[in-house]
């Protein structure tokens, strides 16, 4: 029997990265798209060289063309689609004050328009395959929350626990189920940019925003790509499958729903 087929987006570093590796691990032929291509061959080559069977594809989520291009690249090349990881996003770091159109526009493309255009191609192929599908999208502690210097992106993670709830209750007649991750303070690029950002607005010296945020987690320590990787293995595997339309919280206890 061919290997079930995971396509993650923004699969180049941090949390997608992780995502990658995981789903290939637990046996997943894994497609990796992105804008830069180099940085995705270099995570399919990694995992090429441990064994997995993944595939590197460019593709800007913001792009329904190039969303339903990736779909059916990974098609073409590796047989069906059974997962898809609506992973890549961004952070814009500012009041809500001084959040510009631009910036707000661009938020909503990547964050909202990608998941959308990502939820659309997934749910296209499944029907079209007649099987099962899972689609897991990237929320975050701040799709629970808004918070401070980050109400655009807050305002980007609530609509994806809107999203993911609306169309798990559409998709479930065809056996598709769709889900959300809500991480909290992960050690990523991501998180350095905020910091870098918050720091400079606050006058504080660099680091002391990321240190802050952690201070606070119940666990006790910044939480890593591996942590989220973790969940994302389980919403995308069997064991999940009388799960739709939640968006699971795993941040080492910051909110509590
Ligand atoms: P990251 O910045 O390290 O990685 C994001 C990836 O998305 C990058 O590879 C980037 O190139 C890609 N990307 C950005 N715009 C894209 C586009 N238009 N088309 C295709 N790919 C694009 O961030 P991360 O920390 O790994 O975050 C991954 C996801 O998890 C994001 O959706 C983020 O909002 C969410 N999240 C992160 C945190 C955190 O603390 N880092 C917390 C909660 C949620």
């Amino acid at each position: 029997m061919s290997k079930k087929v995971a396509l993650i987006t923004g699969a180049g570093q941090g949390i997608g990265k992780s995502i990658a590796l995981q789903l290939s691990a637990d046996g997943f032929e894994v497609a990796l798209t992105g804008r830069h291509l180099d940085k995705m061959q270099a995570v399919a080559d990694e995992i090429n060289g441990n064994g997995g069977h993944a595939i590197a594809i460019q593709s800007d989520v913001q792009s329904k063309a190039e969303v339903d291009q990736a779909v059916a690249a990974t098609v073409a090349k590796l047989g069906q689609l059974n997962v898809y990881v609506n992973n890549a996003g961004i952070a814009v770091v500012d009041p809500v004050a001084e959040t510009t159109e631009a910036e707000m526009r661009r938020l909503l493309d990547i964050n909202v328009m990608g998941a959308l255009f990502g939820i659309q191609a997934a749910a296209k192929q499944f029907k079209k395959q007649g099987t099962p599908g899972k689609i897991i999208n990237a929320s975050s502690i701040a799709g629970h929350e808004g918070f401070p210097m980050l109400g655009g992106y807050s305002a980007t993670k609530f609509a994806i626990r809107g999203l993911t709830q609306a169309a798990a209750k559409e998709l479930a007649k065809d056996h598709i189920t769709v889900n959300a991750y809500c991480p909290g303070i992960v050690l990523t690029p991501m998180w350095d940019e905020i910091d870098d950002k918050l720091t400079t607005l606050e006058n504080k010296p660099k680091g002391s925003a990321l240190k802050d945020a952690v201070d606070g987690i119940a666990l006790g320590r910044g939480e890593e790509p591996k942590d989220v990787s973790n969940l994302v293995s389980f919403l995308a595997s069997d064991k999940a499958d009388y799960i739709t339309g939640q968006a699971i919280l795993v941040d080492g206890g910051i909110k509590y729903v």
